[in-house]
């Protein structure tokens, strides 16, 4: 476009903006009331919340997300948010997190350092959002396509000074309030140094276990606590055959948690987006992205229909430098491209839809997750 074909095109529009204006402001009083009406219904929340599901894409930034529209067949779930924000996520101790101190961010609401679960700086425990809303009747679950006992999962329900002490992760999540678990890690429960069968104290503890597959109904066991350990450590990839594990684990946690009048909260991982990204593989990275996205679909299917959920997608950090660059110069073809083998600082996407989900846009830090989950729980429960 040339100079003076630019200046006329702003003239045009500047003038076009005043015409606009001028008809607007010539509208009756009585339209102009009706308008601010509608606007004022629109925006008045008709429901408190009173279960949430936060969906967590281990290494997914936003050009994972991208993936989702160009490589999934069908339509991504990310479309179905109204409300984004950013998250900064750098840790107390690193300009770039690791997934052991993002996680601790979201389940206690606190910057520590990378490594860490459930403590603080001087490594001493803090609260997580599953002691705190537990005491107050809300049901809890988590669910992981890695072993129950890894960084996001455990930053739940734990309080070690390291990520990599998985027998004592374990042994916590014995003693812990979760109430509905799923992902892979047999081997920490009943193949331990300190020869203690995990497996046969949850059961003790009222847990209902399974090592071999989920149920094929999701008719709920009202009374019963659940316990799903499926694989040895993590479960397979995608690409090996895992399944639909992620989508059918999150139906039935919600089908049986949702039997809890107080309401529940559950963390839903998709943790090997994450590993798709160290491994600079994008076969691998985004077959467990469109896992994710399905995923995604089964909590917003049922928070549609049961309007009191909100649904949170976000992620610890983005993993790999990942990229959908060009190729070649062909700009009608694209190339996912890696940048690094680890992690990288970029901010990283949140995505909310349900009540109150406008608290969710804007720029924050990590820690705020927390912070607006448990406001939003401990509100509902106040009145
Ligand atoms: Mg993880
Ligand atoms: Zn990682």
């Amino acid at each position: 476009m040339n100079y003076l074909l630019k200046k006329h095109t702003i003239a045009f529009f500047i003038l076009f903006l005043f015409i606009s204006n001028f008809f607007i402001s010539c509208k009756s009083q009585k339209e102009f009331v009706s308008l601010e009406t509608t606007r004022n219904k629109a925006i008045t929340p008709t429901k408190k919340v009173k279960n949430i599901i936060l969906l967590v894409g281990d290494g997914m930034g936003l050009s994972q997300v991208s993936a989702s529209q160009f490589y999934n067949k069908n339509a991504s779930n990310f479309n179905r948010f109204p409300v984004i924000g950013l998250i900064k996520t750098s840790s107390s101790s690193d300009l770039i997190t690791d997934s052991a101190a993002s996680a601790t961010a979201f389940a206690s609401g606190i910057k520590t350092y990378n490594g860490a679960l459930g403590v603080n700086t001087d490594s001493l425990a803090v609260k997580t959002i599953v002691e705190e809303i537990s005491k107050i009747g809300i049901s809890t679950g988590i669910i992981s396509t890695s072993s129950i006992v890894h960084a996001t999962p455990a930053a739940f329900y734990t309080h070690t000074k390291k990520r990599s002490m998985y027998e004592d992760i374990a042994a916590q999540l014995v003693s812990s309030d979760i109430d509905f678990f799923a992902g892979g890690g047999i081997n920490y429960f009943n193949d331990r140094k300190d020869k203690r069968d995990l497996i046969l104290e949850l059961e003790k503890n009222g847990f209902s276990i399974d090592l071999e597959m989920l149920p094929n109904t999701t008719k709920p066991t009202v009374s019963k606590k659940q316990g799903y350990l499926l694989a040895p450590d993590a479960m397979p990839k995608m690409v090996d055959g895992r399944g639909d594990f992620l989508s059918n684990a999150t139906h039935l946690a919600i089908e049986s948690l949702s039997t809890n009048e107080e309401g529940f909260f559950l963390m839903v991982e998709g943790s090997q987006i994450d590993w798709g990204g160290h491994d600079n593989d994008a076969a691998y990275l985004i077959s467990e992205l469109i896992d994710f996205d399905n995923t995604i679909g089964v909590a917003l299917d049922f928070a549609k229909l049961n309007g009191e959920t909100l649904v949170i997608v976000t992620a610890d950090h983005e993993t790999g430098g990942f990229t959908l660059a060009e190729d070649n110069g062909d700009y009608n073809k694209i190339k996912p491209v890696f940048s690094t083998g680890g992690h990288s600082a970029t901010m990283i996407p949140v995505f909310a839809k349900g009540p109150n989900s406008e608290d969710f846009g804007g720029i924050y830090e990590n820690t705020a997750i927390y912070n607006k989950m448990k406001t939003l729980f401990f509100e509902n429960n106040n009145n």
